[in-house]
């Protein structure tokens, strides 16, 4: 008797990426340990729903998140909400994921805890539902509090263990904290570059080195 194949674990990991830091890779790396997953796919968002549009390109941004990634097993950068046009909703890129990967593959979306607390105001949230189960990283200096949107949201959808998430291919939540959180965040490092101030160990250096090369996120 053949043993039955165990079905996929892929995850989403969306962003506006700019720039990707080590906040970001090394939650992807725990998140890809603690949940089992084949694959990370790590998105960025050409021009994302609620924040202005950042000054650097989804091109450049994508690039940069290329060399971040290199050669780290299970994440890949995924450039297709780059190849849509419109706003970077996280539902049409979770349709296109369980397109691909089919009805019994486990989905799940990933957020940090700040992303997590706007939920309740993206575009049909509830519908994320149907098509993945979502994983909430804490991030360090972010409060748990959730507003009355987000609670009627997520009602009855909690759980508290990685076994109970995949036994399901979609539709539940599971708040983790990976064993190494940085307070890391691209706004300080926007503002580092911008001041000509030292960002190293904020991110790789492969990617200080292209934004270094490129010239960007300089005032002048
Ligand atoms: P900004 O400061 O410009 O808002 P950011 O550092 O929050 O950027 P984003 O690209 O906006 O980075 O975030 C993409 C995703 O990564 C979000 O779900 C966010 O919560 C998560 N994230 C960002 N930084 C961290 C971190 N240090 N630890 C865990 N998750 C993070």
């Amino acid at each position: 008797m053949t043993a039955l194949a165990r079905p996929p674990r892929i995850g989403m990991f969306g962003g506006t990426f700019d720039p990707v830091h080590l906040g970001h890779l090394r939650s992807g790396v725990e998140l890809c340990e603690a949940l089992g997953l084949d694959r990370l796919h790590m998105i960025p968002a050409p021009q994302p729903p609620l924040r202005d549009r950042p000054q650097v390109s989804p091109e450049q941004r994508l690039a940069l998140l290329k060399a971040g990634i290199g050669d780290t097993p299970g994440l890949i950068a995924d450039d297709r909400e780059l190849r849509r046009d419109g706003p970077s909703y996280s539902l049409l890129t979770l349709e296109a994921l369980r397109g691909d990967y089919g009805n019994k593959a486990r989905l799940i979306m990933a957020l940090g805890q700040d992303a997590f607390l706007k939920l309740a105001d993206w575009h049909q949230p509830e519908h994320l539902f149907e098509l993945a189960h979502i994983v909430v990283m804490a991030r360090p200096g972010y409060s748990p509090e959730r507003s009355s949107a987000l609670l009627e949201l997520l009602a009855g959808r909690e759980v508290n263990t990685v076994p109970a998430l995949m036994a399901l291919p979609h539709g539940r939540v599971l708040s983790v904290t990976l064993p190494s959180p940085m307070g890391i965040s691209a706004t300080e490092i926007r503002r580092r570059l911008a001041n000509r101030d030292s960002v190293r160990y904020l991110l790789p250096e492969a990617v200080e080195r292209e934004i270094e090369h490129q010239c960007l996120y300089r005032l002048s």
